[in-house]
């Protein structure tokens, strides 16, 4: 098989690889791919991923039972339709629609525990922009006795500049305030049935995998490639998404907003403290003076810091409210297989 210009390099794995797994039977494979109004690609992918599962099937590299389960995330175009009918056609696609649009990661979550029947899962998104042939590589890892493999994009050539710049701050920024993230992986990796079973016991709602798959501290590595442009349809990820799940990433992995506004708090108090003594030695000198601009940036300045830090206060609190109510994150519409 080929897998030439894909370079596998080690990541700091918490621990060392599991034995090799090279002698075991040939793992089946769950490919999950979450799609959102995506009937402009779709035939495209489909005829893609259908030739790439028969080559490593035909190859003795997946078990034949392997499979492409497409989540529907509550699509308003005819992307189910397009499911249905191309999983009547192939058994190696299968069909999952929730009922309403839940975001891709929870479309992830719902498509990751419907497959539990597989060895190994790799997610990849519709639109096919993650080289298929990565996941030979990503297999050739799990052989290896990784549990869990990054796809990880070797250069952003394709992107815009600015998704390139606002991408590069939003992962320093991830790693200033201690999340243990992969420099430009997004969703596109390899879990083994161990790694979701384990991920799986997070029962949080404000789900951003990305952080949440190191937590798990399986032996982990990823692998190199050239990521392409979506050749159909459009992106879902808007400057307005991407800033969301910037903040659901943030919220979700770390608590360091909240000891910033404590900080900038006691910043100022002191400052408040300089101010207070200044102002008293000034009334005692009688030098006092009508300061209309200096009050009157300082009430500005103060109403902002502190409506700031209100909001980031508002935004925890309020994922604190979610989460208590424990709701279901996703419901099943409808499946196009037989569960056992
Ligand atoms: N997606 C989804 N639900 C949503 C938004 C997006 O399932 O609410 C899926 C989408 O169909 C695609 C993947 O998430 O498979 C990534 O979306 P996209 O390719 O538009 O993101 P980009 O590559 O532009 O960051
Ligand atoms: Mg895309």
């Amino acid at each position: 098989m080929r897998i030439n210009n894909i370079k596998i390099a080690i990541v700091k794995s918490t621990s060392s690889a599991n034995a090799n797994r090279s002698n075991l039977i040939l793992p089946c494979l769950a490919i999950v791919m979450p799609c959102y109004n995506e009937e402009a690609i779709l035939p495209h992918t489909f005829t893609h991923i259908t030739k790439f599962l028969l080559m490593c099937i035909q190859e003795a590299v997946i078990h034949p039972s392997s499979y492409v389960l497409c989540v529907d995330d509550g699509s308003s175009d005819s992307t189910w339709e397009i499911i249905a009918s191309n999983s009547k056609t192939s058994p190696l696609i299968r069909g999952l629609k929730l009922s309403r649009n839940q975001g891709h990661q929870t479309a992830l979550i719902a498509g990751l525990s419907n497959i539990l029947d597989c060895d190994v899962s790799v997610s990849i998104d519709a639109d096919l922009q993650d080289d298929l042939l990565a996941i030979s590589a990503m297999l050739s890892a799990w052989r290896n006795g990784y549990d869990i493999v990054y796809g990880v994009r070797n250069e952003r050539k394709t992107d815009t500049f600015f998704k390139r710049k606002t991408a590069e701050i939003f992962y320093r920024s991830m790693l200033f305030m201690g999340a243990n993230l992969t420099v430009n992986h997004a969703d596109f990796r390899l879990m083994d049935r161990r790694a979701v079973n384990a991920l799986l016991n997070y029962k949080e709602r404000n789900l951003f995998l990305r952080g949440l798959v190191p937590l798990i501290g399986f032996p982990s590595t990823s692998v190199h490639y050239a990521r392409q442009q979506r050749i159909a349809g459009k992106s879902k990820y808007p400057l307005s998404r991407m800033l969301c799940l910037a903040v659901q990433g943030i919220t979700s992995l770390s608590v360091i907003p909240l000891r910033i506004i404590a900080f900038v708090g006691l910043l100022i108090s002191s400052f408040a403290l300089l101010a207070i003594v200044y102002a008293i030695i000034s009334k005692v000198t009688g030098h006092t003076m009508p300061g209309w601009t200096s009050i009157t940036i300082s009430i500005f300045f103060m109403g902002g810091v502190q409506m700031l830090s209100l909001g980031v206060i508002g935004e925890y609190i309020g994922k604190i409210y979610l989460e208590t109510k424990q709701r279901p994150l996703y419901h099943v519409e409808s499946l196009t297989w037989k569960k056992n």
